[in-house]
């Protein structure tokens, strides 16, 4: 990151985005995927990681929330559906 040649505004979202990413994703206690599925283990512990435990942020269901829409409860934090019968509607 070469913060010489960034603008003001760019800094400043830069900034905030490295912040966010220092921190657990807000939504972890309220997230369908890490509580009511039954993921296989190794799919949860890559998904915690990566995603939850810095790079939230980067999450398609973190995204859908924050933009206020619904979240299939069966969307993996990289925009694919999860098929499984178990939680497919
Ligand atoms: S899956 Fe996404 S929305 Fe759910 S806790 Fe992890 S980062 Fe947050």
């Amino acid at each position: 990151m070469i913060l010489s040649r960034m603008s003001g505004e760019q800094i400043i979202g830069w900034l905030i985005k490295e912040v966010l990413q220092m921190n657990p994703c807000p939504e972890k206690e309220k997230c369908f995927l890490m509580s009511g599925v039954n993921l296989m283990p190794v799919l949860r512990r890559t998904i915690v990681n990566y995603y939850c435990e810095k790079n939230f942020v980067k999450c398609a269901r973190y995204e859908l929330k924050q933009l206020g829409q619904p979240v299939p409860e069966n969307l993996l934090p990289t925009g694919k559906l999860y098929i499984t019968p178990g939680i497919c509607k």
